[in-house]
């Protein structure tokens, strides 16, 4: 048993039942100072005719801008695909932000959340949307607040009469109703489970409509790649990657936090210029470049760049850009034992080589030899027959473990 924290949640539902919006940072863009600082200029320009919806894709395209959840999908050619479905559509925004240690979503939407709600409205009006539903993971109480507020004051803008629907819903509290087709489900009031594809969500996703899913940052960057232009969005990078990504960099580096740097960037490079350095006393030893998810590379691995596709070749992926730095006081075999117990516990449960698998796993790793064959086998049934990318991808740090940290299992 792996006992989930519920310390202070009551305490913190009756602090927002009272109004209270917890954690409101400094410099926080309400909707008058959003406005005033010509905040949902271009939505106007949109629904006024004065932008042309293909001219708005074909910037979205050329602006490389890829859905910043995990998946990577080029947004444009989403919106392309969904608007080529027949009406009506629907639209779901992600912000279930679940991975372990990904925190960039939070981190905008508590500071700017008028930013990613006129990103919404311009995706809907480009596709042709009538309901935008807000999918919001139930943890971020003081945002579900904060997001009330906005949202209310957004409806009672006569100026803004017109506009699709918008229905902010709490998340189901589990990791899994992150996977846009288990949080379609989630939407639709049933038990968050990922359904088996084809058909994609983008033909028949919420309530039998084709739906346009995105991750709350991809919308975050909408007005900005309009406003500035393509090249804008596309002419940072390096390491011939283009584009910007907003990294969560937590474990022992001196200034964790999220960082916004270019696509492309090596983990050796994110910690020395944009996180000040390892902490006095933590020499670098591995990282996990994808939350639970993408693995574990060691530290002598630090020069891959860190973007979608490049780390497939080393059996990680980068996934919502969650960074989690280890040092000489830790060990990779820990961190493993760690992620796969998360997995256990988040198997949503509907297919055996997830539910079992991840089981099994677990039971092998906390032994203190590994069984390196059986653990290879499990791997493969598990990577090749679960439903989803929980179970696909749930073996990926203990492969990691066996391939690029062996001295730590022949101890
Ligand atoms: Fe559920 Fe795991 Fe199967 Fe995904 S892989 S559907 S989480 S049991």
């Amino acid at each position: 048993q792996h006992p989930v924290p519920h310390a202070n949640v009551e305490s913190i539902a009756a602090r927002v039942a009272a109004g209270e919006t917890t954690h409101v940072p400094e410099g926080f863009i309400d909707y008058d100072a959003y406005r005033a600082a010509g905040g949902y200029a271009l939505l106007r320009e949109c629904v006024e005719g004065r932008r042309d919806a293909e001219a708005v894709i074909a910037t979205m395209e050329s602006s490389g801008l890829r859905g910043l959840g995990g998946a990577g999908f080029p947004a444009g050619r989403k919106w392309r695909i969904v608007r080529a479905e027949a009406g009506p559509r629907l639209m779901a925004v992600n912000i279930d932000e679940g991975e372990p240690g990904t925190f960039k979503d939070r981190h905008y939407l508590e500071r700017d959340p008028h930013r990613f709600i006129e990103g919404a409205l311009i995706a809907a009006w480009v596709v042709g949307v009538e309901t935008i539903f807000i999918y919001l993971r139930d943890e971020y109480h003081g945002c579900r607040a904060m997001l009330e507020k906005e949202l209310d004051k957004l409806r009672a803008d006569p100026s803004m009469a017109g506009m699709p629907k918008l229905v902010l819903r709490r998340g189901a509290g589990a990791y899994i109703c992150g996977e846009e087709s288990a949080m379609i489900e989630s939407i639709e009031g049933k038990r968050g489970m990922p359904r088996l594809r084809p058909p994609y969500v983008a033909q028949v996703g919420l309530f039998g409509l084709p739906t346009l899913e995105h991750n709350f940052e991809t919308l975050h960057w909408v007005r900005d790649i309009l406003e500035k232009g393509a090249d804008w969005f596309s002419s940072h990078g390096r390491n011939g990657r283009k584009g910007l990504r907003s990294f969560s960099v937590s474990g022992r580096v001196k200034e964790p936090g999220v960082k916004l740097a270019p696509a492309g960037i090596t983990v050796q490079e994110l910690i020395d210029e944009y996180c000040g350095g390892m902490q006095d006393g933590h020499q670098f030893y591995g990282y996990l470049p994808g939350g639970a998810s993408g693995g574990i590379l060691p530290a002598s691995m630090n020069e891959i760049p860190l973007d979608f596709d490049t780390l497939q070749q080393y059996g990680c992926f980068i996934g919502s850009a969650a960074v989690v730095v280890l040092s000489n006081q830790d060990t990779a075999v820990s961190a493993a034992r760690n992620t796969m117990r998360f997995f256990k516990h988040e198997s949503c449960g509907q297919c055996t080589p997830c539910r079992v698998g991840t089981a099994k796993a677990l039971a092998l790793i906390e032994q203190d030899r590994w069984d390196i064959a059986l653990l290879d086998e499990l791997s493969h049934v598990m990577r090749d027959a679960s439903i989803c990318g929980l179970g696909q991808a749930a073996p990926n740090p203990v492969d990691c473990v066996v391939q690029y940290f062996p001295h730590e299992l022949s101890k």
